[in-house]
């Protein structure tokens, strides 16, 4: 297949392309778009055989259901049977943007796009190419991020591109992403609101909206064990190792000096045995290593650096070709909790603690 790609402008947005784009999906087609989190790869939400297609260019597992975006609050009511008081608090406050939210599914959804379940997850993006491009096709369009599975999600074009050149209709390059992680998920559907992924709004924010929040366990497990081996993460995508670089990441927490200094020796040794070795730093720590391709993934006393620096940090390592990345832990609370929760998948949950070594 031959995917098309035109560049959009977003503050000043080409409306003919949009209206080609948008033809695509009518037409039971896929096109990969930007949103303010990362790429998303598009196909008609309520046709189960143009959703199949995007299970098929991602190469994602059937039971992994998609998001449904929207461009007006009017669709809502098409898609969802049910609309909690607790969600309008949130719908108020964090739409358009970057919130997921779960309802009770009405019965035109198909299950081809919910990965059989009775529910469906919905975003309002903020992003004006999404936007238009949702309008202009006329649906509700279910769009993951725009990655073959497993692989780090693209927070620019040229990552799509890598991706999904020759296995999708059409790409609409808009630059770089501004967030650079995926939507917050909330479940609405039971009465206390839950966190089944964490993403830039963070859980306090939702707490000063509903009060009360959960957080599914599978968001702060630091490792498997530390599940079960029987526990289903209420988002099933959450199940799956994700964002993974080719090379092994492993992360190394504690006193942050303790773990330059461990890297530092860790990278040593490797490079004596002729591996290429990868490392992410920070802003603050880059020049504290000795060796080893240092890249900085942003500074720590600005987190959304961070997340915007992250799959575009684990790709380029990719390029590289290195043999194994080391990697800086980070807090985990607010924006910092989405992004250790990413890190942390990415490494398959290999943390190694340095402090008493
Ligand atoms: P992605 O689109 O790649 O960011 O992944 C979407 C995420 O939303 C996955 O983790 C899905 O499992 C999750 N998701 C989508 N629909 C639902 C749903 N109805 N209930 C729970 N999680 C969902
Ligand atoms: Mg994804």
């Amino acid at each position: 297949m031959n995917t098309i790609i035109r560049k959009t402008d977003v503050e000043n947005i080409d409306m003919d392309i949009i209206k080609e784009a948008g033809d695509v999906i009518r037409h039971g087609g896929l096109v990969a778009f930007p949103t303010e989190t990362v790429y998303g790869l598009g196909a008609d939400g309520m046709d189960a055989t143009a959703s199949a297609k995007i299970y098929a260019a991602k190469g994602r597992p059937s039971d992994n259901p998609l998001i449904l975006h929207i461009a007006d609050l009017e669709t809502l009511d098409k898609i969802a049977s049910e609309i909690p008081k607790k969600a309008k608090l949130l719908m108020d406050k964090f739409w358009p943007g970057p919130m997921t939210l779960i309802f009770k599914k009405k019965a035109e959804v198909p299950y081809g796009t919910t990965g059989g379940l009775e529910t469906v997850a919905v975003r309002y993006p903020e992003h004006p190419v999404a936007l238009e491009l949702i309008k202009a096709a006329g649906t509700p369009i279910a769009a993951p991020s725009a990655n073959t599975s497993g692989r780090p999600s693209p927070t620019k074009a040229e990552h799509v591109i890598e991706d999904m050149d020759g296995k999708i209709d059409m790409i609409l390059d808009g630059g770089q992403v501004g967030i650079g992680i995926e939507s917050t998920i909330v479940d609405v559907t039971q009465d206390i609101p839950m966190i089944l992924r964490p993403g830039y709004i963070t859980k306090a924010m939702v707490e000063e909206v509903v009060g009360e929040v959960s957080v599914d366990k599978v968001v702060q497990a630091k490792s498997i064990e530390e599940l079960g081996g029987d526990y289903a993460p209420k988002a099933p995508g959450m199940k799956y190792k994700h964002y993974a670089p080719k090379a092994e990441l492993t992360m190394f927490e504690g006193d942050v000096n303790k773990v330059i200094e461990v890297i530092n020796r860790k990278t040593a040794e490797d490079e004596l045995d002729g591996e290429k070795v990868g490392i992410i730093a920070t802003d603050e720590s880059k020049h504290l290593y000795k060796s080893g391709r240092v890249v900085s993934i942003g500074s720590r006393k600005d987190e959304e650096s961070i997340a915007r620096g992250l799959y575009g940090i684990l790709r380029d390592f990719d390029d590289m070709g290195v043999d194994v990345i080391y990697s800086e832990t980070f807090y985990d609370d607010n924006l910092g909790q989405a992004i250790m929760n990413r890190l942390i998948k990415a490494a398959g949950y290999k943390i190694i603690a340095v402090d008493g070594e």
